[in-house]
């Protein structure tokens, strides 16, 4: 291992997660390819090799571990630059991911980190969620869905509910005070055929970040109607 894919271990390790030498040179890669893009295209505010670690790479996989080694088909809506959907597909190189993104450009930047970092089973799909949430190809076919930083979970939930399995899951990545977003979500949950299961709350390994992951089973079809048309879900949340 170089130094760097050294420093990638020792930091996972920090929180309790075992990378192999293969696994630190993906994820040193992808690093190098994110900050080099980042320089022609608008990819993240956060370049800096430790701040990335923890808060896109580390951030991407903690706690999803139980979740995550259960499904065999993962959705990543709104991936953006690939969270947290790279990161975990080089933790679970055996599991089918698919990465969706509105914005095109994103997601050639992803092909070109697939082929670079040799992942196999793993496919990207254009397109805004109100949209795809009505293709036969991914509505209700995803053991899990997640989705980071992308909208409220009202409006979240519209956009992911309709792809996930019944019996399956779908976990919002939020921030640690997130009571009154869930609470004004419940409603909207419950529409779309979800139920709120549980709500975990952490600090990101050696920080002060906090992180809460809402946990949402699928327990009934989502109604036709929904998603709404593009737009309408963010603008009149359920
Ligand atoms: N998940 C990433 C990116 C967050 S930025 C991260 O945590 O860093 C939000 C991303 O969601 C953007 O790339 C945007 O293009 C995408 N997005 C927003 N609304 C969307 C929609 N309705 N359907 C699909 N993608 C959407």
């Amino acid at each position: 291992m170089t130094d760097n894919e050294k420093y990638i271990e020792q930091y996972f390790a920090k929180a309790n997660l075992q990378l192999n030498e293969l696994q630190a040179g993906r994820f040193l890669m992808f690093y190098e390819r994110l900050v080099e893009k980042n320089k022609v295209m608008n990819l993240t505010g956060i370049t800096e090799f430790d701040e990335v670690l923890q808060k896109h790479f580390v951030d991407s996989v903690y706690g999803l571990e139980e979740f995550v080694s259960k499904a065999s088909y993962i959705l990543d809506l709104g991936t953006g630059a690939g969270f947290p959907g790279i990161p975990l597909k080089i933790l679970y190189p055996e599991t089918e991911f698919v990465l969706v993104d509105s914005l095109q450009k994103r997601l050639r930047f992803l092909e070109e980190v697939k082929v670079e970092l040799k992942l196999d089973k793993l496919s990207f799909e254009h397109g805004r969620a109100e949209d795809l949430g009505h293709d036969k190809r991914y509505r209700e076919k995803f053991d899990l869905v997640l989705s980071r930083a992308v909208a409220n979970l009202s409006s979240l939930s519209e956009f992911c509910l309709p792809f996930t399995k019944v019996g399956g899951c779908f976990i919002s990545y939020k921030s640690g005070a997130c009571e009154e977003e869930v609470s004004s979500a419940e409603k909207a949950i419950g529409i779309l055929g979800g139920k709120i299961e549980d709500i975990r709350k952490f600090m990101l390994p050696e920080s002060d970040i906090s992180r809460s992951l809402i946990i949402i089973r699928k327990t009934k079809e989502t109604k036709k109607q929904y998603p709404r048309k593009a737009g309408i879900p963010l603008k009149t949340p359920l």
